[in-house]
């Protein structure tokens, strides 16, 4: 999305009450393994949750959802050595995920994000998760139910990634919009492609509302039509607005987002507001549409934009620069694919198509890319 994530880690936005333990279709092929479970936390207000991971396991997903809000607070990997602690990274101003805030009664936590963080080793690995208030007070005995998917991936410099694009009622018979769609799905697959990174993309029609959720709020709808997914698939909603409004060209549900069922499993797109004020594409909108669709799937495969347009907080890819103010940033950053926002003059916008090497680490390392 194109707006400011909120850093506190105590920050109580919406909640939203679902189920969380429902299975999505399996392909029955070898995509992912899942499992799944609940645990309650002890009187610190933590609990454990294990993951077996075998010699083959590159990675996994970790979806959950509490009685409270809940974060992660630590992994260890097989050899129960911690590999990763919240603390590191509160306070920093640079985001590395956003399990370490507990925002909501839904946390999605992928693992590794980075090269450079543990890559899977065999074993029983821990995650720590946490469950808290809206005061950011530690909870006992509050339930936490979860689903682990993970991937064999024995190649993390290529991938494809599954895609369900869903028009919303109404919109799939508009032809103006399916061919400009189609032809920004072409421009996504040459933005992806020099990263050996490859859309593959399901189209459908949906009978949900053309006016839709806005994704990081959670929704009924995107739960709804989620579950009719399959487990290796991102659900893509296209309508015509987003929460009664063409503020959004796209909004992702997560950074990262889930590839089972919660009421932020989506990403959702408006096509109005790609359109422009007369409604028709232009071929620079459609180059905006294709770079919008690899944007916001890019956050709900974990990447932040390389700075937030306060200019003072950074995502943790040491290969994208930290400038510190807009003019800055439009130099040293206008071209790259997460930037915040389009950057563009009287008569046309950058081409924001770059991606740095440990952004597409994190990319790769998106359980969903196989
Ligand atoms: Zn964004």
């Amino acid at each position: 999305m194109r707006a400011m994530l909120p850093p506190m880690r105590w920050n109580l936005i919406f909640l939203f009450t679902l189920g969380c333990d429902e299975l999505l279709k399996d392909r029955g092929g070898p995509a992912l393994d899942t499992t799944d479970g609940c645990v309650q936390t002890g009187s610190t207000g933590t609990a454990e949750i294990k993951v077996e991971s075998t010699r083959e396991m590159s990675g996994f997903l970790l979806t959950s959802k509490g009685e409270h809000l809940v974060a992660v607070d630590e992994i260890r990997d097989g050899s129960d050595e911690q590999v990763f602690y919240w603390e590191d990274w509160y306070y920093l101003d640079t985001n590395l995920t956003s399990a370490i805030w507990p925002n909501t009664q839904e946390m999605v936590l992928n693992w590794p994000i980075r090269a450079e963080e543990a890559p899977m080793s065999e074993g029983e690995w821990t995650v720590v998760v946490s469950a808290v208030d809206g005061s950011g007070v530690y909870q006992a005995e509050s339930e936490i139910c979860y689903t682990i998917q993970s991937k064999d991936d024995d190649d993390l410099e290529y991938g494809e990634v599954n895609i369900r694009l869903v028009y919303a009622e109404g919109v799939g018979e508009m032809e103006a919009v399916t061919e400009a769609i189609n032809a920004a799905i072409l421009v996504w697959e040459d933005i992806w492609a020099p990263m050996n990174l490859l859309p593959v993309v399901r189209i459908e029609n949906g009978d949900f509302s053309k006016d839709v959720p806005y994704a990081g709020d959670g929704s009924e709808d995107i739960y709804d039509l989620t579950l009719d997914s399959f487990e290796d698939e991102i659900t893509m909603m296209v309508g015509e607005t987003i929460d009664g409004s063409t503020s959004y060209l796209g909004v992702a549900g997560g950074i990262p987002g889930t590839l089972t069922a919660n009421s932020r499993s989506a990403v959702v797109m408006s096509w109005l507001a790609g359109a422009g004020s007369d409604g028709v594409f232009s071929p620079l909108e459609i180059n905006i549409l294709g770079e919008t669709m690899a944007h916001e799937i890019g956050h709900f495969m974990g990447l932040f934009h390389p700075v937030e347009q306060t200019w003072a907080m950074w995502d943790a890819c040491d290969d994208t620069p930290n400038c510190s103010s807009e003019s800055e940033c439009d130099t040293q950053l206008g071209t790259n694919l997460m930037y915040p926002s389009p950057v563009c003059d009287v008569s046309t916008c950058l081409t924001q198509d770059a991606l740095s090497n440990i952004q597409t680490e994190i990319l790769q390392r998106y359980t969903g890319t196989l």
